[in-house]
């Protein structure tokens, strides 16, 4: 299972899920992941510790 927001990867069961309004699912590592997506709407683009970021970098 992959992280939303940071990209990592971890055990089902290990990490958090989150449904949002519209109904998409959204899985977390961590309760820093879920907080930065959720709570501070924090685009993991724009994240310095994520994959999508590192990703984002090489292009
Ligand atoms: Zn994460």
């Amino acid at each position: 299972m992959k992280c939303t927001f940071c990209g990592k990867e971890f055990t089902p069961g290990t990490g958090k899920m989150y449904i949002k309004s519209d109904a998409k699912i959204l899985y977390f590592c961590s309760g820093k992941c879920e907080k930065n997506m959720i709570k501070l709407s924090r685009k993991p683009r724009l994240t310095r510790w994520t994959e999508e970021h590192r990703k984002n970098k090489k292009q």
